[in-house]
């Protein structure tokens, strides 16, 4: 990893809802970093293909969603009252629409097309141009940041994934099934572990961090060690 002094690119990969977001949130918060939520812009372009006719019976088709892509802007915008940044496309705010159980179910398959993939990497590394930014998704230790001072690769039992997810939708006031939230996140681990490009993995040099059995508070404890070691060097 590089050596810094006080602005850090820090990169968190890993499996579905092993509780990424909510822990880089929080690194970002306490170091006054921008938080960037990558998987946010991919579940963000399969809801444009959604929205506009790109996915029929299953299908995703292909040489429109190419033909449109030029079309799809993505961006986030800060909210000062929730301290969040929200998911915009093409002007809208979308925070709520992409987390539907809807976009999720589509969004690996989406995140498979490489034309997609290289727009997301161009923004999410302008991004990062100015350092002092967490980001999480699958691929930011590997491609979007392969020099990130810190990268950390979490997992979690399956089950105990499911059930997080499902305890977040359910206060959500959403009507969900535990069968079908467990089955789409080991389905979106299988297509993004077993794609082609960027495919999800653990970077050699990504610390792993397995919050099966361990609490927020915990892993908070144990990555602001480690940050201020990094920030030490
Ligand atoms: O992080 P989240 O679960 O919201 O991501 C949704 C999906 O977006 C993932 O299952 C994956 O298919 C895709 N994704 C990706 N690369 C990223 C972030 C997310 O392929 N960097």
């Amino acid at each position: 990893m590089r050596k810094t002094n006080s602005k850090l690119i820090i990169a968190i990969d890993g499996y579905s809802s092993c509780g990424k977001s909510t822990f880089a949130k929080q690194i970002a918060k306490t170091l006054g970093y921008i938080y960037i939520d990558s998987g946010a812009m991919y579940r963000a372009v399969t809801l444009y293909c959604l929205d506009n006719n790109l996915i029929n019976d299953g299908e995703i088709l292909m040489n429109k969603l190419l033909e449109e892509l030029d079309r799809i802007e993505i961006g986030f915008r800060f909210n000062h009252e929730s301290q969040l940044f929200e998911t915009i496309l093409n002007g809208e705010n979308v925070e709520e629409k992409i987390r539907t159980v809807y976009v999720s179910n589509f969004v690996s398959p989406v995140s498979k097309i490489k034309e997609v993939r290289k727009k997301m990497v161009k923004i999410q590394r302008n991004m990062g141009k100015d350092k002092s930014i967490v980001m999480d998704g699958r691929d930011i230790g590997t491609v979007v940041f392969p020099d990130a001072d810190l990268k950390i690769f979490m997992t979690a039992s399956a089950n105990i994934r499911a059930q997080r997810r499902y305890d977040e939708s359910i206060e959500k006031g959403q009507r969900v099934s535990f069968t079908e939230i467990e089955k789409n996140i080991l389905t979106r681990d299988r297509i993004d572990e077993g794609r082609k490009i960027s495919p999800l993995k653990r970077a050699h040099d990504a610390l792993l961090l397995d919050n099966s059995h361990i609490t927020v508070k915990e892993q908070m404890v144990w990555v602001m060690k480690i940050i201020e070691d990094t920030l030490e060097k």
